[in-house]
Parts: C-alpha cells; sequence; structure tokens
C-alpha cells in the first residue's frame, strides 16, 4: 500500500494518543505478548519477518527496556509465548512457533526474565493469551495473577498489534467489565513497544493463502480496535506517584 493512501485511511480513522504515568505506589502489571524468534528474529520461521524490520526492532528493544524496569521494581510480570501442539494448525497461518523448537523461545534480548522471580512465563495454544491462560480445572492464571498480585493497571506489549495483542486486550476488557479482573482498571496499550508484520499486497499476491497486511496500517488498525473496547493507548509511559 503506498503511503499516501495508509495516511488517507488513517485520517478516517484517527488515533488520540496519550502520555502515561504509572502510580510508582500503586501495583502496576506487565504483559509481554509472543516477543519471541518465531515473530520476532528474521528468518526464524514461517511467520518470522524475513528482513530487518524496524518496527519489530524497535518494539523488541523498547519492550525489554520497560521488563527492565518492572523487574527493578518487583512489579508482577507475565510472559506469553506461543507454543503449538504440531497437530493443531492455527489457520489461516502456516505452521509456527511449535512446542520445544527455537521460534517458541524468548528473543534474546528479553530471555533473561525467565530467570527472574516476579515473572510468569504462560506457554499458549491459541492466539489471545487470556483463553490460553484457562487451566485443566477451569481456573484462569492471568485472572488469578491480577488478583493476586492486586494490579490495578496492566500494561501491555508485544507482537502482533492487531492479532494476539489486540485479542488478549478484548478479552481482558470484557472480563474487567464484567467484574472478574478487581481491582484492575486500566489496561494501557503501549503502541511503541507494539509491532505487526508486514506482508504488502504485492508480496501475498505471490504467495499461496497469505493474506495482505501491510504493516503501518494493520498496526494502526490494532491500536484503534483496542482503543474501541476501551483501552488506554499511550505514545508514552512515565513513572510517578501522582495517579
Ligand atoms: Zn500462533
Amino acid at each position: 500500500m503506498v503511503s499516501s493512501a495508509i495516511d488517507l485511511l488513517k485520517k478516517e480513522i484517527p488515533l488520540e494518543q496519550e502520555s502515561v504515568v504509572l502510580a510508582e505506589d500503586a501495583v502496576n502489571g506487565l504483559v509481554l505478548v509472543d516477543i519471541i524468534h518465531g515473530f520476532c528474529t528474521v528468518g526464524a520461521g514461517n511467520l518470522a519477518p524475513r528482513e530487518p524490520n524496524r518496527q519489530i526492532s524497535e518494539m523488541v528493544e523498547e519492550s525489554a527496556r520497560i521488563a527492565r524496569i518492572f523487574c527493578e521494581k518487583k512489579w508482577p510480570v507475565m510472559a506469553f509465548i506461543d507454543s503449538h501442539q504440531p497437530n493443531k494448525p492455527e489457520k489461516p497461518y502456516p505452521p509456527h512457533c511449535i512446542v520445544g523448537s527455537h521460534e517458541s523461545n524468548l528473543v534474546p534480548a528479553l530471555q533473561w526474565v525467565e530467570k527472574e522471580a516476579n515473572v510468569t512465563i504462560r506457554r499458549k495454544d491459541c492466539f489471545d493469551g487470556y483463553m490460553g491462560s484457562f487451566l485443566p480445572d477451569g481456573s484462569n492464571l492471568f485472572v488469578d495473577w491480577i488478583k493476586n498480585n492486586h494490579i490495578k493497571s496492566l500494561l501491555v506489549v508485544g507482537i502482533c498489534t492487531d492479532i494476539c495483542v489486540l485479542d488478549f486486550v478484548c478479552s481482558t476488557m470484557s472480563a474487567k467489565n464484567l467484574g472478574f479482573l478487581h481491582p484492575l482498571n486500566d489496561v494501557v496499550l503501549y503502541s511503541r513497544s507494539c509491532a505487526t508484520f508486514d506482508n504488502p499486497l504485492h508480496v501475498a499476491k505471490n504467495t499461496n493463502s497469505a493474506l495482505p497486511h501491510p504493516q503501518e496500517f494493520m498496526h494502526h488498525v490494532g491500536l484503534y480496535m483496542a482503543k474501541e473496547r476501551g483501552a488506554i493507548i499511550a505514545n508514552k509511559i512515565s513513572l510517578g506517584t501522582n495517579i
């Protein structure tokens, strides 16, 4: 899609973003969505970037920076990791992030989080980390994580803005509105720490069964749809005691 067309479409659904201050005297939670080789490392698999991608590399760098801050504060962090059973396809996508594969591991900039006491790792076999947090006994690891840690504000980062990140935000907003996530107040999507993949129309046309997916526009749409559910879209995050 040419940039002038993207600009025209973006003007039809303008996205106002906020500068968000995370209260240092309350518990803030951080959710990392699928920041793994299979979606972020060049050439790592069927859904990995084919060449270096600025939106994705900036998302990784900024997410690692935010994760460091949360770990220094000992605030709770949950990392969702796409991990599929080899016999369970996730249509319309080709096989990706199979359990035990290199694709299904955190990127090097975030591998250190696995050793941190405040970090919960959740491997999921579906798009949506909320749905993927249900345990066989019917309880939900994410819901219990919010409640047990008394999380008031939730910061969400990761990939893909318009797929796994959005699905998780949609489920979380519905659960919050139903009263399942007390005391959670705010769900904040940090746009600079979100990214999606690039599969422009002229490439998709030559690839069997791949949907066209212009990166910049779909990233914008993903953020916009999260805002439609009531999430706060932030382009700046800082720490303070005034909220
Ligand atoms: Zn997947």
